[in-house]
C-alpha cells in the first residue's frame, strides 16, 4: 500500500482523492493550505459542464475527453446519493445571427455532442420570461451545474469517510527526493513522507516543481464571476448569448455571470459587471431591484494539451504525477481516472 499525498484541494484533487479513498488500495492524504476544500479557484467557478458554450466547437480530442467527464459525473453524483448537482435542467446556447447558430449546430453534432436545434417557440416555452427570443438556439437537455467549491467539499469529506487523512491550512513548500524518487513532501511545519505525490495546485504547479523535471506549460486565464441579484420570475436553465452567459444561482433571486477578464482592456471589474447588469436587464425586463451583489476574479489553469487534459507522470523524479484541466470541473472525473490507471 503506498502513501499517496495529494497536493491540492479544488475539485481536480478532491474528485481523484475520492476516487483513491474509496478504492481503498492506497494509503491517502489530501492536503490544502487552505482551511477547507474547493477554496481556490474552485470556489469561483461558474460550473458548468457543457459542450454548446462558446464560439469555436472544441476539438475532437476535447470533445472526446468532456464526455468522458460529464458521465463520470454521473458515477460522483450516484455515489454521493445524489448530492453533487445544482441544476440539470439544461441549457440553450445563441451566436449574433441564425446562420452563425446553425453552423454552432451542425459543428456539434458533428462531433457527436447531443445538442437540439430549438426555434422561436421552442425557446419561448423553455425559457420563459426571456424577452430577446433568438430565431434559432442550441439546447443540450444534459448539460448541467455544480458549486465546483462545494463540490469538492463533499468529495473531500467522502474522501475521508472513506479512510482519507484531510491535512487543512498547511502549505506544502517543495517536494522532498532522493535517488530521483518522491520520498515525501515540506510543509513549514514537517515533511510528510509519501512515496506518491500528486500535484493538483492549479495554477501552482510550476511553482512545486523540483529543479530539472520537465512538464507541460500550464497557462493562466482570468475569468470573472459576476453575482447579480434581481427579483421576479426567470428561467432556471442556463443562457448563453451574445454578451451574456448567465445561470441562476440556487439562492433565491441570485444570478451568477461568467466573464473572460481581459486585463489589457484596462476595464475596471465594477464596469464590467455593470455592462453584465445591463444585458441582462434586456434579456429579462420584468426583473426588478437589480443590483450587482458580488464579482471577482480568479486564474483558470490552462495546460497546453490537446485535450485540456494533464494527467501524467512529472519526467525526471519517479512518484511524482501532475493533476489538471481546462475547463477543470468538466474534466476532473477523467484526470482521476487517468492518474488511477496510472498508480496501478
Ligand atoms: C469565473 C470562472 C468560471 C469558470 N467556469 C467553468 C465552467 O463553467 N466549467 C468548467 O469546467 N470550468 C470552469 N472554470 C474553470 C474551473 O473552475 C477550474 O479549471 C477548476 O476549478 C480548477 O480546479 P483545480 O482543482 O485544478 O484548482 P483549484 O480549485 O485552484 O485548486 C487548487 C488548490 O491547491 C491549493 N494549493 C495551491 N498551492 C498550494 C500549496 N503550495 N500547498 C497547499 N495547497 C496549495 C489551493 O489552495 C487550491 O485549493 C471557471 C473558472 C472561473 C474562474
Amino acid at each position: 500500500m503506498a502513501r499517496v499525498a495529494i497536493v491540492g484541494a479544488g475539485i481536480v484533487g478532491a474528485v481523484l482523492a475520492h476516487r483513491l479513498a474509496r478504492e481503498g488500495r492506497h494509503e491517502i492524504t489530501l492536503i490544502d493550505a487552505a482551511m477547507s476544500a474547493g477554496q481556490g479557484v474552485s470556489g469561483r467557478s461558474f460550473g458548468w459542464l457543457t459542450q454548446i458554450a462558446g464560439r469555436r466547437a472544441p476539438s475532437p480530442e476535447a470533445a472526446a475527453v468532456r464526455a468522458e467527464g460529464r458521465a463520470g459525473y454521473d458515477v460522483l453524483n450516484d455515489a454521493l446519493d445524489g448530492k453533487l448537482f445544482v441544476s440539470g435542467e439544461g441549457a440553450i446556447a445563441w451566436q449574433e445571427s441564425e446562420s452563425e447558430t446553425a453552423a454552432m449546430i451542425a459543428e456539434r453534432r458533428a462531433l457527436g455532442i447531443e445538442v437540439e436545434a430549438l426555434d422561436a417557440a421552442d425557446i419561448a416555452r423553455l425559457a420563459p420570461h426571456l424577452d430577446e427570443v433568438p430565431p434559432l438556439a442550441a439546447h443540450a437537455p444534459r448539460d448541467i451545474f455544480l458549486r465546483p467549491g462545494l463540490a469538492a467539499a463533499r468529495l473531500a469529506q467522502d474522501a475521508g469517510e472513506h479512510g482519507a487523512s484531510l491535512l487543512y491550512g498547511h502549505s506544502v513548500l517543495g517536494i522532498e527526493t532522493a535517488n530521483g524518487r518522491v520520498t515525501g513532501l515540506r510543509t513549514a511545519e514537517t515533511v510528510l513522507p509519501a512515496e506518491v505525490v500528486v500535484l493538483a495546485t492549479g495554477t501552482g504547479i510550476a511553482r512545486l516543481l523540483p529543479g530539472g523535471v520537465t512538464a507541460p506549460e500550464i497557462g493562466s486565464s482570468p475569468s470573472a464571476l459576476i453575482t447579480l441579484y434581481a427579483e421576479g420570475p426567470a428561467p432556471t436553465l442556463a443562457l448563453s448569448g451574445p454578451g451574456l452567459e448567465i445561470r441562476k444561482d440556487r439562492r433565491a433571486d441570485h444570478f451568477l455571470v461568467a466573464a473572460t477578464w481581459r486585463p489589457e482592456s484596462e476595464r475596471e471589474l465594477d464596469a464590467l459587471a455593470a455592462e453584465k447588469m445591463a444585458v441582462a436587464q434586456r434579456w429579462f425586463p420584468d426583473l426588478r431591484n437589480w443590483r450587482i451583489a458580488s464579482a471577482g476574479i480568479a486564474a483558470r489553469p490552462m495546460p497546453r494539451t490537446a485535450s485540456g487534459c494533464l494527467a501524467e507522470p512529472a519526467g525526471g523524479i519517479e512518484g511524482l504525477y501532475l493533476a489538471c484541466g481546462h475547463p477543470g470541473v468538466a474534466l476532473a472525473p477523467v484526470i482521476a481516472e487517468r492518474i488511477a490507471g496510472l498508480l496501478d
